[in-house]
């Protein structure tokens, strides 16, 4: 079972039973995982860890649900790729991707998708729902199929058309709205008081789901040979995946796991075109304005984050950075990406690496530091961003002389 102790509120403290909460009931605070770490510490080894299953289901002992029925498709222990050619690209001399765009539906969202599910059915859910920008409806999607669960996912109806069909297909109920994410969001959030039997995994099940992307700092740590980076990059939508990362590396430290060492420097990527957060921390402000959301990003297109102003608090209290960049510079930063390592990545996988390449360029990010930077969605959902960009070199007739004639091989030996 799993070694939890209850909930508590981010804001006041207050505690609450392990059931199916999400907010305080006396300040409307979202509700946050407590583990008995001593009891994790002397239940988990690097051992037990290395003998578990090759999936974030290894870590369970540092998740909210039982492993034991997992709703699993095989989600965690992606590659982590040392990226020596993009390195040098950049000027850093240790640089590591971690390739989340192999997960079983193409994004980390399977992580927090396999852990929400888990123990939704562990509560006696019996829908499984969520708001998505895309991703996170392919996922929940496919694990309520392999669950045998019924799916409704509520997405914005501008969505790029790949992550339409990648969700429909499993058969779940895909209701497209006429309005963006945040619109979305505050129907599912109506929607979830209306049925209290289904788990929207990102609004009513948040405070578990979300403690799926603490496994991103897990396999990191033990792909390292249990070493914590220094620096790590994360794309930032509603500021969750930033604050679990965060989470994921002081809990290591706390179960003995990791020796003690520096903290990771955490810093946060965003596009222009929806940038609340990395606006917030050039300014230097507190609290995270919300923002209309553009652009080609859509994945990160969350105007009003939820867990904004933790994921500025994690980044300032680390002496990392949010940065953000322009849809060209996420293009580049797509084609920089898949022709010095062989990743195709989404469009945010686009935004790290582009804010990546700027904390680079102006010493945030310092040339020793061991980086890792998360590249977490397919490049095949988003065939739009890079459409134009990327096509034939040339189209001949199939003989020498037109090849030769159109393609110039003579400084290739
Ligand atoms: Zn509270």
């Amino acid at each position: 079972m799993p070694f939890i102790e209850g909930l508590r509120c981010r804001e006041c403290a207050r505690a609450y039973p392990a059931e199916a909460l999400h907010v305080c009931e006396w300040c409307f605070g979202p509700l946050e995982v407590v583990y008995d770490y001593e009891a994790i510490a002397a239940s988990t080894s690097r051992e037990k860890v290395a003998a578990g299953p090759k999936t974030i289901w290894r870590y369970a002992d540092l998740l909210p649900a039982s492993p034991e029925g997992a709703v699993d498709l095989g989600a965690g222990l992606t590659p982590l790729l040392r990226a020596d050619r993009l390195a040098a690209e950049l000027g850093l001399s240790e640089l590591w991707l971690k390739n989340d765009t192999v997960n079983p539906t193409g994004s980390f969202k399977d992580r927090v998708v396999s852990v929400a599910l888990t123990k939704a059915r562990e509560l006696g859910f019996k829908v499984a729902a969520c708001a998505s920008t895309g991703n996170l409806a392919n996922s929940v999607a496919a694990h309520a199929a392999r669950a045998g669960m019924r799916s409704v996912v509520c997405i914005p109806a501008n969505l790029e058309l790949a992550k339409v069909v990648t969700t429909a297909v499993f058969g779940s109920c895909v209701v497209a709205l006429e309005g963006n994410y945040d619109d979305v969001n505050r129907l599912c959030a109506e929607l979830a008081s209306e049925y209290p039997t289904w788990a929207f995994v990102n609004v009513n099940v948040r405070s578990y789901y979300a403690e799926g992307s603490k496994t991103l700092a897990f396999e990191v740590a033990e792909q390292l040979g249990w070493q914590a980076p220094d620096h790590v990059v994360v794309p930032v939508a509603s500021g969750s995946q930033l604050t679990k990362v965060a989470k994921g590396f002081r809990e290591l430290y706390k179960v003995g796991l990791l020796d003690e060492g520096p903290q990771v420097r955490i810093s946060g990527a965003q596009a222009l075109g929806c940038a609340p957060v990395a606006a917030a921390f050039e300014s230097g402000a507190d609290f995270v304005k919300p923002v209309k959301p553009s652009g080609i990003a859509k994945s990160l297109a969350i105007g009003n984050p939820a867990d904004g102003g933790y994921a500025l608090e994690e980044v300032r209290r680390s002496g990392g950075a949010v940065g953000a960049v322009s849809d060209a510079e996420i293009v580049e930063a797509i084609r920089l990406l898949a022709r010095t390592e062989g990743i195709f990545a989404e469009t945010a996988g686009g935004v790290t690496v582009a804010v990546l390449a700027k904390l680079a360029a102006t010493g945030v990010i310092k040339p020793h530091e061991r980086v890792v930077a998360f590249i977490t969605g397919n490049g095949l959902k988003t065939l739009d961003a890079v459409v134009n960009e990327c096509g034939p070199t040339a189209t001949v007739a199939p003989n020498l002389e037109a090849f030769h004639a159109a393609i110039n091989v003579a400084d290739w030996q």
